[in-house]
């Protein structure tokens, strides 16, 4: 049976305006709409969080979350353009192997959908001091959403007294 995906490119984006970090956000395209296989994705993933009207889909395993679109699969927090490419790949062959195999499984359309960005904004420090090389909180909250970074992105929550919003912000991009 014919892959979903035969032909897709990868490519690296340093988070925010902070070069040197050492950590990246990648970014795979494909020439082709892969949301058919999203439903598939939801009934196999049961842990993704889904919008099927705007054709998303979250999905962590182990730490590294993945956001499907029609046309891309994003990740957050890689460590250089190996790396990317070979987390990528894996999940490329995961998808293709669901995909071909789709005529046992029942799609599922059941929604759970992201926060919003205001969700988790408000969970942030809300101090704006840029560690995370964004110039506001607000800013690193849209692309947390997107899942373009990850929350260890920002040292301030990582302290202890945000402990408590820290497990909420990750609970909410996990889809807990
Ligand atoms: S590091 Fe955290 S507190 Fe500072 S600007 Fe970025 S998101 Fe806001």
């Amino acid at each position: 049976m014919e892959k979903l995906i035969k032909d897709y490119q990868v490519q690296l984006a340093e988070p925010g305006c902070k070069p040197g970090s050492g950590r990246f956000g990648a970014l795979a395209t494909t020439p082709n709409d892969i949301s058919p296989v999203f439903p598939y994705l939801n009934a196999v993933w049961p842990n993704a969080r889904y919008d099927h009207d705007n054709k998303v889909l979250i999905w962590e395993e182990r730490g590294q979350v993945y956001a499907f679109r029609p046309r891309e699969i994003r990740l957050a927090n890689v460590e250089n353009f190996e790396q990317a490419s070979q987390v990528v790949a894996d999940i490329v062959e995961r998808i293709n192997d669901i995909w071909q195999g789709r005529g046992d499984i029942v799609p599922r359309y059941a929604e759970r959908k992201m926060p919003s960005v205001l969700d988790i904004y408000k969970l942030l420090p809300k101090t704006n001091c840029r560690q995370c090389g964004y110039a506001t909180c607000m800013a690193f909250a849209a692309d947390l959403r997107k899942c373009a970074v990850r929350p260890e992105q920002c040292p301030p929550l990582m302290q202890a007294e945000n402990a408590g919003n820290r497990e909420k912000i990750m609970g909410l991009v996990a889809g807990e």
